[in-house]
């Protein structure tokens, strides 16, 4: 038996299976590649589903953890600690907002938004107890919690785990009478991603977002900008909604605001919004702890130089055009996405989206599928999709290389 396969089973036979990994065993990783357990190298192109904006262990944030990790690392919040005033004023600034609620994962940070929402809606908006709705999109993902997978449309992430919370409306995305006819005088929010990751990078109709932003503000609904995956870079701007002129009430935002280090999520609104919170109304052990803080503060200063936005924005372009070559050849069907992100959907020829990343694995890239093979594409046959999201760093000669060896597979 090879290392890997040896390790691999040992994995299987002591954790859980809630995921079916590539068969690959990872040892160290620096920059856009990785390296497994045998010495292989591998060009990341997945990035910890944005987690990995600036690549791995990017030098400065290890820099930053490794200094913060000599000072103090966890207080919890009983106590003051003096990274976290800079990090929630340095936060709110890049959001163009006002306050800052800080916690680990990106599913505590929807959990956050959800109760944010709802105690906004009885408190300010009058919404009578317990009525409180929230309008989400089909095809969301907003994480794994219980209340988050109660309004997902995932039958894979629902099945046998009800009975599901209350109080959630779900519309096509993309679909905006189905949003207005959706929202009563008891709807406190929207929640969507300005663009769908996990659905396989969706893009939604120019004018959308726009356009729910106006009916939000109409109807006194919050706007809440899932951002969590397409924000900080991802699209070539620090959010995916700036690509539309749209500045949602309140953003959740998680993944690559941990830099790949730590995990760091955050909800970040106007003070009339989360001003709502008195203390002992909610809290978490690790949120906004001096090691997360000071990974994040490191993270924002970077995007504030705009260098990563402006590379996942002219690499982007690039990388949309050689992909659209591949769609004249017909050997993919469709691409969507914007900036260093991209939903590739393969022609079905070529195998499902598992079987072609599989393929690019044994070339040395490392890819995913993307969609929940439980959603059926046009004409009922399952999608092959497979997510592009490189590091923001990556250089243009290895995306190139990465983008050779997806040809390669779909023998162009
Ligand atoms: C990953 C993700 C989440 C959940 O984040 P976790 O850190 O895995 O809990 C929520 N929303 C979106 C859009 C995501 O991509």
């Amino acid at each position: 038996m090879t290392a890997t396969e040896s390790l691999i089973e040992a994995a299987d036979a002591h954790s859980a299976h809630n995921y079916h990994p590539l068969p690959v065993v990872v040892a160290t990783a620096d920059g856009a590649w990785m390296t497994d357990v045998e010495g292989r190298r591998y060009l990341d192109l997945l990035a910890g589903y944005s987690a990995l904006n600036f690549g791995h262990r990017n030098r400065r944030l290890i820099d930053a953890a490794k200094a913060q990790l000599e000072r103090v690392t966890l207080t919890s919040r009983a106590f003051h600690h003096d990274r976290f005033a800079a990090f929630c004023a340095e936060l709110a600034e890049l959001c163009g907002m006002e306050m800052v609620l800080p916690m680990s994962t990106g599913a505590e940070a929807v959990e956050t938004a959800v109760k944010t929402a709802r105690k906004w809606g009885y408190r300010v908006k009058g919404v009578p107890a317990e009525m409180a709705k929230i309008v989400v999109a089909g095809g969301n993902f907003h994480g794994r919690t219980t209340t988050v997978i109660s309004f997902s449309t995932d039958p894979e992430a629902r099945a046998d785990f009800g009975p599901y919370t209350p109080g959630f409306a779900i519309v096509p995305y993309g679909d905006l009478t189905a949003m207005r006819e959706a929202m009563t005088e008891n709807t406190v929010a929207v929640l969507l991603e300005p663009i769908q990751g996990e659905s396989g990078v969706i893009v939604p109709p120019e004018g959308y977002l726009p356009a729910v932003r106006e009916l939000a503000r109409e109807r006194n609904v919050l706007f809440v900008a899932d951002e969590i995956q397409s924000g900080l870079g991802r699209t070539g701007r620090t959010f995916a909604c700036e690509h539309e002129g749209v500045v949602p009430d309140m953003y959740v935002l998680g993944k690559a605001l941990g830099g790949g280090v730590v995990p760091v999520s955050a909800v970040v609104s106007s003070a009339e919004v989360l001003g709502v919170f008195r203390p002992g109304e909610h809290g978490s052990t690790f949120g906004g702890n001096p090691l997360a803080c000071a990974v994040a503060l490191e993270v924002l200063a970077m995007l504030r130089t705009g260098e990563f936005q402006a590379r996942a924005a002219e690499l982007g372009e690039h990388l949309r055009r050689e992909l659209a070559a591949l769609v004249g050849t017909g050997r993919v069907t469709e691409v969507r996405g914007r900036g260093l992100w991209a939903g590739v959907d393969i022609a079905r020829a070529y195998g499902t989206g598992r079987e072609v990343s599989e393929k690019l694995m044994e070339r040395g890239v490392l890819v995913k599928d993307t969609l929940p093979h439980s959603l059926k594409g046009a004409g009922g046959a399952p999608r092959a999709t497979i997510r592009i999201a490189p590091p923001l760093m990556i250089g243009k000669e290895d995306l190139d290389w990465g983008l050779a060896q997806l040809r390669g597979v779909l023998g162009a």
